[in-house]
Protein backbone atom coordinates (compact mmCIF):
# COMPACT_ATOMS: atom_id res chain seq x y z
CA UNK A 1 0.00 0.00 0.00
CA UNK A 2 2.81 2.23 0.77
CA UNK A 3 4.56 1.94 -2.21
CA UNK A 4 1.26 1.97 -4.30
CA UNK A 5 1.28 5.55 -2.45
CA UNK A 6 4.93 6.12 -3.45
CA UNK A 7 4.47 5.40 -7.18
CA UNK A 8 1.11 7.97 -7.09
CA UNK A 9 2.84 10.63 -5.50
CA UNK A 10 5.74 10.07 -8.16
CA UNK A 11 3.29 10.39 -11.40
CA UNK A 12 0.43 12.71 -10.20
CA UNK A 13 0.75 15.70 -12.18
CA UNK A 14 -1.58 17.88 -10.12
CA UNK A 15 -1.06 16.62 -6.21
CA UNK A 16 -3.00 18.56 -3.72
CA UNK A 17 -2.09 18.42 0.06
CA UNK A 18 -5.35 18.81 2.73
CA UNK A 19 -4.65 18.60 6.37
CA UNK A 20 -7.16 18.62 9.61
CA UNK A 21 -6.76 18.79 13.19
CA UNK A 22 -4.80 15.94 13.45
CA UNK A 23 -1.89 16.97 11.99
CA UNK A 24 -1.65 19.36 14.53
CA UNK A 25 -2.30 16.99 17.22
CA UNK A 26 0.67 14.73 16.51
CA UNK A 27 3.10 18.32 17.08
CA UNK A 28 0.75 18.78 20.66
CA UNK A 29 -1.18 21.32 19.41
CA UNK A 30 -4.35 21.42 21.79
CA UNK A 31 -7.05 21.06 19.38
CA UNK A 32 -11.24 21.76 19.68
CA UNK A 33 -13.07 18.78 19.14
CA UNK A 34 -12.44 15.25 20.77
CA UNK A 35 -12.00 14.15 23.76
CA UNK A 36 -9.70 16.37 25.23
CA UNK A 37 -10.35 19.04 22.70
CA UNK A 38 -10.34 22.43 24.04
CA UNK A 39 -14.24 23.11 23.68
CA UNK A 40 -15.17 20.35 26.34
CA UNK A 41 -13.52 23.25 28.93
CA UNK A 42 -14.21 26.27 26.93
CA UNK A 43 -17.63 27.82 25.14
CA UNK A 44 -17.37 28.66 21.53
CA UNK A 45 -20.46 30.75 22.38
CA UNK A 46 -18.49 33.27 24.02
CA UNK A 47 -15.33 32.88 23.27
CA UNK A 48 -14.76 32.60 19.74
CA UNK A 49 -18.00 34.16 17.97
CA UNK A 50 -18.46 37.33 16.68
CA UNK A 51 -21.18 37.55 18.90
CA UNK A 52 -18.79 37.35 21.65
CA UNK A 53 -16.03 39.46 20.31
CA UNK A 54 -18.72 42.50 20.11
CA UNK A 55 -19.45 41.67 23.71
CA UNK A 56 -16.89 40.73 25.16
CA UNK A 57 -13.48 41.81 23.61
CA UNK A 58 -11.20 41.32 26.76
CA UNK A 59 -12.46 37.94 27.48
CA UNK A 60 -11.76 36.56 23.58
CA UNK A 61 -8.81 38.27 23.46
CA UNK A 62 -7.47 36.70 27.06
CA UNK A 63 -8.73 33.60 25.65
CA UNK A 64 -6.33 33.94 22.31
CA UNK A 65 -3.42 35.03 24.62
CA UNK A 66 -3.56 31.84 26.44
CA UNK A 67 -3.86 30.04 23.01
CA UNK A 68 -0.39 31.60 21.45
CA UNK A 69 0.66 31.06 24.80
CA UNK A 70 0.26 27.37 24.78
CA UNK A 71 1.37 27.63 20.94
CA UNK A 72 4.59 29.34 21.21
CA UNK A 73 6.86 26.08 22.20
CA UNK A 74 4.80 24.09 19.83
CA UNK A 75 6.86 22.93 16.08
CA UNK A 76 6.26 21.64 13.30
CA UNK A 77 7.12 17.61 13.05
CA UNK A 78 8.94 15.36 10.74
CA UNK A 79 4.94 14.98 8.59
CA UNK A 80 5.46 18.62 7.92
CA UNK A 81 9.05 19.00 7.22
CA UNK A 82 8.29 15.88 4.53
CA UNK A 83 5.30 17.84 2.94
CA UNK A 84 8.02 21.05 2.59
CA UNK A 85 10.43 18.51 0.88
CA UNK A 86 7.55 17.54 -1.09
CA UNK A 87 6.52 20.82 -2.27
CA UNK A 88 10.21 21.71 -3.74
CA UNK A 89 10.21 18.44 -5.25
CA UNK A 90 7.18 18.72 -7.09
CA UNK A 91 7.32 22.71 -8.08
CA UNK A 92 3.33 22.83 -7.51
CA UNK A 93 1.83 21.69 -4.28
CA UNK A 94 -0.82 23.96 -2.82
CA UNK A 95 -1.83 22.89 0.94
CA UNK A 96 -5.42 23.62 2.04
CA UNK A 97 -5.62 23.34 5.85
CA UNK A 98 -8.54 23.66 7.88
CA UNK A 99 -5.90 24.41 11.16
CA UNK A 100 -5.44 27.91 12.19
CA UNK A 101 -2.42 27.29 14.08
CA UNK A 102 0.20 28.19 11.53
CA UNK A 103 2.15 25.35 11.05
CA UNK A 104 2.64 24.29 7.62
CA UNK A 105 3.71 27.90 7.03
CA UNK A 106 5.98 27.72 10.07
CA UNK A 107 7.56 24.68 7.91
CA UNK A 108 8.77 27.08 5.32
CA UNK A 109 5.52 25.79 2.79
CA UNK A 110 4.29 27.95 0.59
CA UNK A 111 0.81 28.12 -1.45
CA UNK A 112 -1.18 27.49 1.75
CA UNK A 113 -4.77 27.76 1.88
CA UNK A 114 -6.00 28.32 5.52
CA UNK A 115 -9.84 27.93 5.14
CA UNK A 116 -10.50 28.76 9.30
CA UNK A 117 -8.60 31.71 8.88
CA UNK A 118 -4.67 32.10 11.42
CA UNK A 119 -4.57 32.45 14.93
CA UNK A 120 -1.07 34.31 14.34
CA UNK A 121 -2.59 37.35 12.66
CA UNK A 122 -4.80 40.08 13.49
CA UNK A 123 -6.86 42.63 11.77
CA UNK A 124 -8.90 45.90 12.57
CA UNK A 125 -12.48 45.00 13.23
CA UNK A 126 -13.52 48.36 11.47
CA UNK A 127 -12.23 46.69 8.04
CA UNK A 128 -9.46 49.97 7.68
CA UNK A 129 -7.35 47.47 6.09
CA UNK A 130 -4.74 47.72 8.94
CA UNK A 131 -3.43 43.68 9.70
CA UNK A 132 -0.37 42.16 11.58
CA UNK A 133 1.49 39.59 12.77
CA UNK A 134 0.51 38.79 16.67
CA UNK A 135 3.34 40.35 17.93
CA UNK A 136 4.94 39.93 21.64
CA UNK A 137 3.60 43.50 22.08
CA UNK A 138 0.00 43.10 21.18
CA UNK A 139 -0.30 39.97 23.25
CA UNK A 140 0.47 41.90 25.75
CA UNK A 141 -1.71 44.81 25.55
CA UNK A 142 -4.94 43.43 27.36
CA UNK A 143 -7.07 45.01 24.45
CA UNK A 144 -5.47 45.52 21.13
CA UNK A 145 -6.12 48.46 19.08
CA UNK A 146 -6.07 49.56 15.20
CA UNK A 147 -3.07 51.99 15.52
CA UNK A 148 -4.16 53.39 12.22
CA UNK A 149 -8.21 54.19 13.20
CA UNK A 150 -8.75 52.91 17.02
CA UNK A 151 -10.58 50.10 16.40
CA UNK A 152 -10.30 47.00 18.46
CA UNK A 153 -8.16 44.43 16.44
CA UNK A 154 -9.40 40.74 15.82
CA UNK A 155 -7.80 37.56 15.61
CA UNK A 156 -7.73 36.76 11.62
CA UNK A 157 -9.64 33.07 12.37
CA UNK A 158 -12.68 32.45 10.95
CA UNK A 159 -15.25 33.22 14.43
CA UNK A 160 -18.40 31.04 14.92
CA UNK A 161 -20.86 32.99 13.08
CA UNK A 162 -19.02 33.78 10.07
CA UNK A 163 -18.65 32.33 6.86
CA UNK A 164 -15.32 31.14 5.69
CA UNK A 165 -13.19 33.22 3.51
CA UNK A 166 -15.42 32.78 -0.09
CA UNK A 167 -11.93 33.08 -2.05
CA UNK A 168 -9.99 30.74 0.08
CA UNK A 169 -13.23 28.25 -0.25
CA UNK A 170 -13.59 28.69 -3.84
CA UNK A 171 -10.02 28.21 -4.75
CA UNK A 172 -9.73 25.35 -2.33
CA UNK A 173 -12.90 23.40 -4.38
CA UNK A 174 -11.15 24.38 -7.68
CA UNK A 175 -8.06 22.86 -6.91
CA UNK A 176 -9.75 19.51 -5.25
CA UNK A 177 -11.92 19.61 -8.97
CA UNK A 178 -9.32 19.42 -10.88
CA UNK A 179 -6.24 17.94 -8.88
CA UNK A 180 -5.22 14.12 -9.98
CA UNK A 181 -4.10 13.21 -6.68
CA UNK A 182 -5.39 14.74 -3.19
CA UNK A 183 -3.62 13.75 0.10
CA UNK A 184 -6.07 14.16 2.80
CA UNK A 185 -3.95 14.10 6.51
CA UNK A 186 -5.22 14.19 10.10
CA UNK A 187 -9.09 15.01 9.19
CA UNK A 188 -12.07 12.93 10.44
CA UNK A 189 -13.74 14.60 7.19
CA UNK A 190 -16.94 16.10 9.18
CA UNK A 191 -16.76 19.20 9.43
CA UNK A 192 -19.01 21.00 6.59
CA UNK A 193 -18.02 22.78 3.75
CA UNK A 194 -14.43 21.43 4.49
CA UNK A 195 -15.01 17.93 4.16
CA UNK A 196 -16.83 18.19 0.99
CA UNK A 197 -13.21 18.58 -0.65
CA UNK A 198 -12.38 14.88 -0.60
CA UNK A 199 -15.54 14.54 -2.12
CA UNK A 200 -14.92 17.24 -4.84
CA UNK A 201 -11.49 15.27 -5.34
CA UNK A 202 -13.02 11.77 -5.73
CA UNK A 203 -16.09 13.29 -7.92
CA UNK A 204 -13.69 14.35 -10.65
CA UNK A 205 -11.64 10.81 -10.31
CA UNK A 206 -8.74 12.43 -8.17
CA UNK A 207 -7.21 9.27 -6.08
CA UNK A 208 -6.60 9.77 -2.36
CA UNK A 209 -4.06 8.90 -0.49
CA UNK A 210 -5.95 8.94 3.21
CA UNK A 211 -3.42 9.21 6.29
CA UNK A 212 -5.12 8.96 9.49
CA UNK A 213 -4.38 6.21 12.23
CA UNK A 214 -8.80 6.04 12.83
CA UNK A 215 -11.20 5.63 10.23
CA UNK A 216 -12.85 8.69 8.90
CA UNK A 217 -15.99 8.94 6.73
CA UNK A 218 -14.17 8.50 3.52
CA UNK A 219 -15.31 5.44 1.06
CA UNK A 220 -13.63 2.17 0.83
CA UNK A 221 -13.17 2.24 -3.38
CA UNK A 222 -10.05 1.41 -5.37
CA UNK A 223 -9.16 5.15 -5.75
CA UNK A 224 -9.19 5.71 -1.94
CA UNK A 225 -5.98 4.37 -0.30
CA UNK A 226 -6.25 4.64 3.56
CA UNK A 227 -3.16 4.53 5.46
CA UNK A 228 -3.90 4.09 9.21
CA UNK A 229 -0.39 5.69 10.61
CA UNK A 230 0.53 8.67 11.92
CA UNK A 231 1.64 11.71 9.64
CA UNK A 232 5.29 12.39 11.23
CA UNK A 233 5.52 8.61 10.81
CA UNK A 234 4.27 7.78 7.08
CA UNK A 235 5.11 11.20 5.30
CA UNK A 236 9.05 11.45 5.73
CA UNK A 237 8.20 7.87 3.41
CA UNK A 238 5.90 8.75 1.30
CA UNK A 239 8.45 12.22 0.57
CA UNK A 240 11.53 10.10 0.06
CA UNK A 241 13.06 11.15 3.23
CA UNK A 242 13.33 8.01 4.90
CA UNK A 243 13.21 4.13 3.66
CA UNK A 244 11.45 2.41 7.00
CA UNK A 245 9.15 3.24 9.71
ZN1 LIG B 1 -8.41 50.22 11.74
Amino acid sequence: MINRAIELIRKSKKPVIFTGAGMSRESGMRTFRGEDGLWKKYSPEKLSSISGLKADPEAVWNWYRMRLMTAKGVVPHAGYRALTHLQSVKGHLPVITQNVDGLHRLAGQTDVLEIHGSMRTASCMDKCGFSTELTSEIQKNSLPVCPDCGAILRPDIVLFGEALPAEIISRSYELAENCDLLIVIGTSVQVWPAAGIPFAALENRATIIEINPVQTELPHSDNVISIRRKAGEILPLLAGLKEKI
